[in-house]
């Protein structure tokens, strides 16, 4: 049996200032477009970090629109800015976490939450996020808990959940309802995923450096998984000029 080996890279959006220098000339001006100072520092430490965990270009390859452009997952580019076959990435962040997930042996999807958004919920909220995210047996699940205990079940069904559809490729094209877990195994999936899941997928919860955060990161492969989470690896922070 051979194994999928799997490296995690976590940084904090505080940080941007080490990875703007790291970007393309294209990301920085992507960048520079963002309005709200918080959007773009999340934008400039993921394209960093994804740089950073694929060693090279990264693009955006959209599997509906079947094309490279602005939306979609996170592929590496080769020199001619095509997409690098065989190189799997998976971007996400919250509350000021970025997280990228990246493996040369199995398709791979990450994703992180924040519990404090689930402190602003009402009944109703709450009622919705059921309705779109869990299925019966989950939903029944959350019945013996504590508020505070569901409110984390959810988000870590939620998260598991996303993680396991980005690895797919297809992301919320898909309705979460329709997958089902029971503590990090997937046990039920529409018939359209077959493809994707019937040969094996390895879902892991994921503890990080910052609390308040929650995150899952899923692998389709049966291999056993080494998961490597890498220490923050920053780049070398550029002073400004002094004038
Ligand atoms: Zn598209």
């Amino acid at each position: 049996m051979t194994a999928a080996t799997v490296q995690i890279f976590e940084a904090r959006t505080q940080d941007a200032d080490y990875f703007r220098p790291t970007l393309t000339a294209a990301e920085q001006r992507r960048a520079a477009r963002y309005r709200v100072a918080a959007d773009r520092d999340r934008f400039v430490v993921s394209a960093g970090l994804l740089r950073q965990a694929a060693g090279t270009d990264v693009g955006r390859w959209c599997q509906r629109c079947a094309q490279l452009g602005d939306h979609g997952q996170p592929v590496p580019l080769d020199e001619a800015g095509m997409p690098v076959a065989g190189t799997a990435l998976s971007a996400t962040h919250s509350a000021g976490t970025v997280l990228v997930a990246v493996s040369r042996d199995a398709p791979v999807g990450i994703d992180v939450e924040a519990l404090a958004m689930t402190r602003a919920w009402s009944d109703a909220d709450r009622e919705a996020f059921d309705r779109i995210a869990l299925s019966r047996p989950e939903r029944a699940a959350l019945a013996p808990l504590s508020p505070a205990n569901a409110d984390r079940s959810r988000l870590q069904c939620w998260v598991r959940k996303e993680a396991a559809l980005k690895a797919t490729g297809l992301g919320l094209a898909v309705a979460p309802s329709e997958l089902e877990f029971a503590e990090t195994t997937l046990v039920g999936w529409p018939a359209a995923l077959d493809p994707f899941f019937s040969s094996g997928v390895t879902v892991t919860d994921r503890a990080l450096s910052t609390t308040g955060v929650i995150a899952a990161l899923a692998v389709l492969s049966t291999d056993e998984c080494v998961i490597v989470h890498e220490p923050a690896t920053y780049p070398a922070r550029v002073l400004p000029a002094a004038s």
